[in-house]
């Protein structure tokens, strides 16, 4: 099956993951962020290409000496990656098993695709926008109630010490308050490691 991508990005490094790590990032989300970085995820125009895994296997495989040098690897992410479960899988049983596999997620998706993926997952980047739900519905237009329920089966079954949590600021949505609420009910989950940031929104200064 073929699926679409708004681009593969080659030769990060010191972005997410370790080593040098090429980012595969799919078309489609499922939540409507206001301050949305990557509209062309949203919009039906916006697909760069659509390819079948194993082509994007092929693709990828030209920078296999440096993930095995670098103890780098291949990060999915969009738009939101995990819609692309069964794909991500075939990939993972496929590719050269030095090659670590990154995911950069919402969580906000059904539980069988996290369930699909998480044997072979290295480390989670969650973008859990704010945990208070008023919150997060006015910025993502979604509910967040799938999300809670993922993090709590990530720490249930997975250890934490995989897991980075994305904490933003979000002009006019939330504040340092809100930040440090989400944080705390986080660390009460299990989670230990936080990136807390501030989005740069259009019209910032
Ligand atoms: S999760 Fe990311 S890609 Fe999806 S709407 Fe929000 S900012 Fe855009």
């Amino acid at each position: 099956m073929k699926l679409p991508l708004i681009g593969i990005c080659r030769h990060r490094l010191a972005t997410d993951g370790q080593g040098v790590t090429t980012l595969v990032a799919f078309h489609g989300c499922p939540l409507r962020c206001k301050y949305c970085l990557n509209s062309q995820c949203l919009r039906t125009d916006g697909i760069w290409c659509e390819m079948e895994m194993r082509d994007i296997l092929g693709e990828v495989m030209v920078d296999d000496l440096y993930y095995k040098a670098t103890s780098g690897g291949v990060v999915f992410g969009g738009g939101e990656p995990l819609l692309r479960s069964d794909g991500i899988v075939d990939f993972c049983n496929s590719r050269p098993m030095e090659w670590r596999i990154y995911i950069e997620t919402s969580l906000n998706v059904e539980r069988r695709h996290l369930e699909a993926v998480a044997p072979y997952v290295d480390h989670y980047y969650i973008d859990v926008k704010d945990m208070n739900p008023d919150i997060y519905h006015r910025y993502t237009s979604r509910s967040n109630r799938r999300v809670i329920g993922n993090l709590r089966w990530l720490a249930a079954h997975v250890d934490t010490g995989k897991v980075t949590i994305r904490l933003p600021h979000i002009p006019d949505y939330n504040t340092e308050q809100d930040m440090e609420r989400s944080q705390q009910q986080l660390e009460a989950m299990g989670f230990k490691d936080f990136d807390r940031f501030q989005y740069i929104t259009p019209n910032a200064e």
